[in-house]
């Protein structure tokens, strides 16, 4: 990868739709407008859920790109690649970058993946058997998987001019080359501002594109707690062959990646960590001897043996394990093993729980 990254970037301003033609002069104004010195802003960047919807981030493509963050264990928040895909492409998944001058296409895709890159990094997200640098299922991860090992190189550079997500961000656009040679972001002068302008816009966007955590905490009754500040998605028993029982063990509470989990009630934390198909997970034994369970945690915050109280904070949701996107799985059992699952909805609300 070499700056021809950057000369794609020119030339897919130029020869893409008109409304992509539109946003992209708007997006190169705002960035020209808030500009300050290089390189060396510093942002607090929540890891938090994306901002979906018409001018932000399309609803289809919001669960590949939390859970293509949610899979790198460098700290990388969505909102950076929901800019990035924003920047290289507007969403587009057939954007085509072209050479101005001679017509050739140099970049491909939602992620805009030149075709020597893509020999490197591509992957079969989606487990179709190809590897199609045109289909989101496969570029997202890509891509996220490419921005998780610059961020792992860049941390190794703390004396670098830029935080490690700009750097990485500049890695990706210029190669890592490029952010050697300046010891950081590549400065104004660096192949016509194109890498430099590429990083500022897109630190510029991503709170923009990142949801504010206003999911606040749950409904409590008494000792007891909702999980989560969500609204319910696929019901308990719904049947299907995406799980190996044919149907759903649990509810799924349609929580974004980030959101704290709680505790339904005090108890002793049988299991915290992998579960395979449930990806991170919780179980808890409470009092009346029955067991609650949290599953495709980003975070797990609590240790097996440990006592909680209900409400209390024991990680965060996620994508983790076989979740399509993120959510929260929640199961009530009467063992703290699977297959003990009775439905959730009415032992809450047996709690006193509005749900
Ligand atoms: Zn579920």
């Amino acid at each position: 990868m070499n700056v021809k990254r950057g000369i794609a970037l020119l030339a897919a301003v130029f020869i893409m739709s008109p409304v992509a033609l539109g946003l992209g002069i708007v997006l190169l104004v705002a960035s020209v407008g808030n500009d300050g010195n290089g390189g060396g802003g510093d942002f607090a960047l929540s890891s938090g859920a994306l901002r979906v919807g018409k001018d932000f981030v399309p609803a289809r493509y919001a669960g590949l790109i939390e859970k293509a963050a949610s899979s790198c264990d460098a700290g990388l928040p969505a909102g950076v690649l929901a800019a990035q895909l924003m920047q290289e492409s507007h969403f587009n998944p057939e954007a085509v970058s072209r050479d101005p001058r001679t017509g050739r296409p140099i970049a491909y895709g939602i992620a805009q993946f030149i075709p020597s890159t893509w020999a490197d990094e591509g992957v079969d997200g989606n487990g179709d058997g190809v590897k199609n640098v045109k289909d989101p299922e496969d570029a997202i991860p890509a891509q996220g998987r490419m921005m998780c090992k610059l961020l792992k190189k860049a941390k190794k550079h703390p004396g670098y001019n830029g935080s490690p997500i700009e750097l990485a961000l500049a890695g990706y656009n210029a190669g890592w080359g490029a952010v050697d040679r300046y010891k950081g972001v590549p400065p104004p002068s660096f192949a016509d501002r194109q890498t430099y302008d590429y990083v500022r816009i897109i630190m510029s966007n991503v709170e923009k594109l990142t949801a504010p955590d206003t999911s606040g905490d749950p409904e409590t009754s008494g000792q007891w707690s909702l999980p989560v500040n969500a609204s319910l998605g696929t019901p308990y028993h719904q049947q299907g062959g995406a799980w190996s029982s044919g149907y759903h063990t649990g509810v799924d509470f349609l929580a974004s990646s980030g959101t704290p989990v709680h505790a339904i009630g005090p108890g002793k934390v049988v299991t915290a960590g992998w579960g395979g198909a449930y990806g991170n997970q919780v179980v808890i034994r409470h009092p009346d001897g029955m067991y609650s369970q949290y599953a495709h945690l980003s975070k797990v915050r609590i240790s097996a043996g440990d006592t909680v109280s209900g409400g209390q904070v024991i990680g965060l949701s996620g994508a983790t394990g076989n979740a399509f996107g993120p959510h929260l799985h929640f199961e009530i059992r009467t063992g703290p093993e699977y297959g003990s699952d009775v439905n959730p909805l009415p032992y809450l609300r047996k709690k006193g729980l509005g749900v």
